[in-house]
């Protein structure tokens, strides 16, 4: 499957198969743990790519609450910033967790918008070592970053970059269910 790309407002929508390391976005996001001191998945990959620099200006940052988002340099990244999203261990049946997942992807967007960043990528935040099902998250992130685009045009470009094929599938579907509804609205 190729890239897929919806207009909402201003902003153009993208999902694609691929590592959110190597984006060229202004920001790229971190599905990073509250320590801020990296870890697995994808935060170990950016750690990686970034280089050392990275996590001595983590360490400044004296972590980060679930649910809420802090930026820094990307350093040897293409992108030149990291947003640090601290997403929900997955718990089922938790009336919590949706919400902290929705505000993980919400404050990122604050962020990138206080700071003027124009285009930026997302990887499935809480998806991986976290556990949280996939159509699931896949539902909460799409809503919650369409919501933000309806609502304001700061953003030239939202990208998903999602790690094989089957998790863009599952965001595919998501995506045309929102689509869908959205249009049906009046
Ligand atoms: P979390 O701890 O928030 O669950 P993970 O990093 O374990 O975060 O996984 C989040 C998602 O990112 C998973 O769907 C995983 O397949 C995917 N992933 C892992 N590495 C990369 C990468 N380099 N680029 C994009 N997505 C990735």
């Amino acid at each position: 499957m190729n890239a897929i790309r919806v207009r909402i407002n201003q902003t153009s929508l993208e999902l694609i198969e691929g590592d959110i390391t190597r984006q060229d976005t202004d920001a790229i996001v971190n599905a990073a743990n509250s320590s801020l001191l990296g870890g697995g998945g994808v935060d170990g990959a950016i750690h990686r790519a970034a280089g050392p620099q990275l996590l001595e200006e983590t360490r400044t940052l004296g972590g980060c609450q679930t649910g809420d988002a802090k930026i820094t340099g990307g350093y040897n990244l293409k992108a030149r910033y990291v947003i640090h999203a601290v997403g929900p261990v997955y718990v089922p049946d938790d009336p919590h967790i949706p919400e902290m997942l929705a505000s993980a992807y919400r404050r990122s967007l604050e962020i990138a918008h206080q700071t003027g960043i124009r285009t930026i990528a997302f990887p499935a935040i809480s998806t991986g070592a976290y556990g949280y099902p996939l159509p699931e998250a896949a539902d909460i992130a799409l809503t919650t970053v369409c919501n933000v685009m309806a609502e304001n045009s700061h953003f030239e470009q939202v990208r998903f970059v999602l790690f094989d094929e089957s998790i863009l599938q599952i965001f595919n579907s998501a995506l045309q269910q929102i689509v869908q509804s959205r249009s049906h609205r009046t």
